[in-house]
């Protein structure tokens, strides 16, 4: 699934191909996505300038001369810009036709992504597009730290697991990076969250953005990945620590890694590094 830092890295491969150019028309192969594309989107979006992209959460936002477009690549979503004659392959749903001979091209086999119109510009849409507005604090901004973890942990009584992965809490920090977050910190991926100290969210909250901010460097000496036709964090998976290595022995003390389920989801940790 693509998580932020791929998404981030599509960000920055998708920007130069499309800031300030024109769109000529979208071409809508395939509507049925998470919510369907609506049939006036084309009509919405023809002939408008690309004003700006940018990021919230896992939301692209390529903001028009009038209203915004969200674009979410849900499970196994991605983008590329392609020559717009080139023909589309099985799962290209649309196209978003652009008036110098290149497309943004959206493939999504499962067909969990997202893209929508949405009248507001971005700045708007982001406090008051349902999708939006009940998002937490972006993990690279100064808005999210240790105390604002804390703060929030009091109040709940999930796993911290669970906690860190709620989009209402923080975005953008997906099973992989949970896991690994949790590992560098040194906490349990099972302890409540509201007993945890400020000074183990201090850590943790550092660690976040570590991790995150280590993704999207990687992803970005690599951008060509943003092509990737699998959506895969391919180019993160050689640093992965806990993630995926159940059974195998942890990096600092040898031990063999476990597994639990928190929410559904499959946590690697070690039983002797993590508290
Ligand atoms: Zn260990």
């Amino acid at each position: 699934m693509p998580e932020l830092p791929e998404v981030e890295t599509t960000l920055r491969g998708i920007r130069p191909h499309l800031a300030e150019r024109r769109i000529a028309r979208l071409i809508v192969r395939d509507a049925r996505l998470r919510q369907p594309i609506p049939p006036e989107t084309a009509e919405r979006v023809a002939g408008q300038a690309i004003r700006s992209l940018s990021r919230r959460g896992k939301y692209l936002l390529i903001g028009l001369e009038t209203g915004t477009l969200l674009l979410h690549l849900g499970m196994s979503g991605s983008v590329r810009v392609v020559a717009s004659d080139r023909p589309p392959r099985k799962h290209d749903h649309l196209d978003l036709v652009l008036c110098d001979e290149q497309s943004l091209r959206f493939h999504d086999p499962r067909r969990f992504g997202l893209f929508l119109w949405t009248p507001d510009p971005p700045a708007l849409a982001e406090r008051r597009h349902p999708l939006l507005s009940a998002l937490g604090p972006e993990p690279l901004s100064d808005a999210f730290d240790g105390a604002h973890l804390h703060r929030l942990g009091r109040q709940r009584r999930v796993a911290v697991k669970a906690f860190i992965m709620d989009a209402a809490v923080v975005v953008g920090v997906g099973n992989i990076y949970a896991s690994e977050s949790l590992f560098t910190a040194g906490i349990h991926p099972a302890r409540p969250c509201h007993r945890i100290s400020l000074d183990r969210y201090r850590r943790l909250a550092e660690t976040i953005r570590d991790v995150l901010q280590d993704a999207i460097t990687q992803g970005g000496t690599t951008l060509r990945d943003f092509v990737r036709e699998d959506g895969n964090p391919g180019y993160f998976a050689r640093s992965l620590r806990v993630y995926g290595r159940a059974g195998q022995p942890c990096v600092h003390c040898a031990t063999p890694l476990r597994q639990l389920r928190i929410g559904q989801r499959s946590s690697v940790y070690c039983p002797r590094c993590q508290r």
